[in-house]
């Protein structure tokens, strides 16, 4: 597609983009920014309120993205913002202990029944980095299960996948990090079992934890099957390995207790992030008190952090945990039916074939009619109608992820405006769906 090709140009935004590319790689500080999926030009964002964002060109967009999963409450929520201002005026950040880091992990606890004690970090990634640590810290085990297509951020043992179907040590998916690093690694293909217990078998006594996403949302939207976490949990506490749940995505988004609160499975040890940092840089792992106090400085697994329990980022986390009640769940939940019914209906009446998968108010729209259960059948989809999908919404004010890989996001600003407004851009995007060649 030529830049030509796009529905309508973003001068003010490629503006930005050129002057960014000049001094940060590709323009970005998180690649998927840079609409390298899409193509076309990424658009700088210079405001946000309730469901919208504005970019520098002027032009408002319902905001289906909502920084992949925080703003569940909308953009700039004044009591959201209220309480940051009253943190900012007291500092912020003292190096020290401080009430609101208590104040949150005591929120998270009380929220997330298998979380017993809580560690506060800066990002998703680090909360997964430290949960791994940790279990094989615990367990004097060096192995770690995941499954391709989870996504756990951008820790070096963890930027592996695999070839599909049987377990294989994994290569590295990326220049930089090492064979050595990667072949402590074992990539599974998701929800499949039958894998998870040739790898125990393989390697008796070496495994220290499976990690999963608790209903993934990094391959699009493919929650786990009937069983599956319960069979991961089982095959964990046979095998004397940990099972870690990775909630940075579905923490307090899925259910006010996140995906733990939807299916119940209990796990030894949980990530944290997005939600619970109110759109700051805040995430966090825990769980098995036992475990943890393997942590330093109570135990020996070192881990720390300058900007930990930042009390900015707690103030915002705590702010927006106390307004997630069940009702706003059940706003969210609903209004995510609404625009997938939507979604649904317009794609239908073009004849585009179609799945919606769910997980709770969580959803993707994979471009295939067959489910989508693993990374495979992800791939499988007809990324190329996503495209001409996604941009057609754009032009015409709503704004999507900008990859067929990823969850759409909602929250309780998307009001009744806000729907009409994705309802009227949809016909013309599924036609425009419809009409796409590869
Ligand atoms: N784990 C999951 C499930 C995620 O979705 C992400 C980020 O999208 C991460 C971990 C990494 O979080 P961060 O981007 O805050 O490092």
């Amino acid at each position: 597609m030529s830049e030509l090709a796009y529905p309508y140009e973003a001068p003010a935004s490629q503006a930005l983009f050129d002057r960014a590319a000049a001094v940060t790689p590709g323009g970005v500080n998180s690649p998927v920014r840079a609409f390298g999926a899409v193509g076309g030009t990424p658009r700088f964002m210079v405001s946000g309120s309730g469901p919208y964002l504005t970019d520098a060109d002027g032009r408002e967009y319902v905001d289906l993205v909502c920084s992949w999963g925080p703003m569940i409450l909308g953009h700039a929520h004044p009591e959201v913002i209220a309480a940051v201002q009253e943190a900012v005026t007291r500092g912020t950040s003292f190096g020290t202990p401080a009430e609101g880091e208590v104040a949150l992990a005591e929120a998270m606890v009380e929220r997330v029944a298998p979380l017993e004690q809580v560690r506060l970090v800066s990002s998703g990634t680090e909360a997964t980095m430290s949960a791994i640590r940790l279990a094989r810290g615990f367990t004097q085990r060096t192995k770690v299960i995941k499954f391709a297509g989870c996504y756990h951020g951008h820790v070096d043992s963890l930027l592996a996948a695999a070839g599909s179907g049987v377990a294989t040590f994994a290569l590295p998916d990326t220049p930089g990090v090492t064979g050595a690093q990667a072949s402590d690694t074992i990539v599974l293909p998701y929800n499949d079992l039958d894998a998870v217990h040739a790898a125990f078998a393989a390697h008796p006594g070496e495994i220290a934890c499976v990690i999963t996403e608790a209903s993934p949302g990094n391959m699009g939207v493919v929650p786990p099957l009937p069983g599956f976490n319960q069979g991961l949990k089982d095959a964990c506490a046979a095998n004397g390995a940990l099972f870690v749940s990775d909630e940075v995505m579905t923490g307090f988004r899925t259910s006010r207790a996140g995906w733990y609160g939807v299916e119940g499975v209990v796990p030894d040890l949980m990530t944290f992030g997005k939600v619970m940092g109110g759109g700051f840089p805040a995430a966090a792992f825990g769980g098995r008190a036992d475990v943890m106090a393997h942590l330093a400085p109570a135990g020996p697994v070192y881990q720390a952090g300058t900007l930990s329990g930042n009390p900015v980022a707690t103030a915002a986390g705590l702010a927006q945990l106390r307004l997630l009640d069940e009702a706003a769940y059940d706003q969210v939940d609903e209004t995510s039916r609404q625009i997938q019914g939507l979604v649904g209906e317009a794609l239908a009446k073009e004849g585009v074939a179609h799945r919606i998968q769910t997980a709770s108010n969580m959803f993707s729209v994979f471009f295939t009619d067959r489910p989508v259960r693993d990374y495979a059948d992800a791939k499988a989809q007809e990324s190329f109608r996503y495209t001409a999908f996604f941009h057609s919404l754009l032009a015409n004010g709503v704004y999507l992820p900008p990859s067929s890989f990823e969850s759409w996001f909602v929250s309780t600003a998307h009001d009744e405006r806000a729907v009409r407004r994705i309802a009227d851009a949809l016909p013309a995007a599924a036609r425009a769906a419809a009409e796409a060649t590869a």
